[in-house]
């Protein structure tokens, strides 16, 4: 089961880099918010992991708790 799809037509998204939805031929970028104060997170590369920051709460969210939003690239 994939987490990674399409926020316009529901089709799963491949990764060329980006997310690229094929049947829209379009490019996504996965956008973290926060659990508690739905604020965008950033997201922290360290030692091949991802980690998402919240700078409202100023602590590293769980990644199981995040919500995830695609939004699109032009
Ligand atoms: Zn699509
Ligand atoms: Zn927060």
């Amino acid at each position: 089961m994939s987490e990674n799809l399409c926020p316009v037509c529901e089709k799963e998204l491949e990764w060329d880099g980006q997310y690229h939805c094929m049947a829209c031929d379009a490019h996504y970028k996965k956008v973290g918010f926060c659990p508690e104060c739905n604020a965008e997170l950033e997201k922290l590369q360290a030692c091949g992991a991802a980690n998402y920051f919240c700078n409202t709460c100023n602590e590293l969210k769980s990644k199981s708790k995040i919500n995830f939003k695609f939004n699109k690239i032009d």
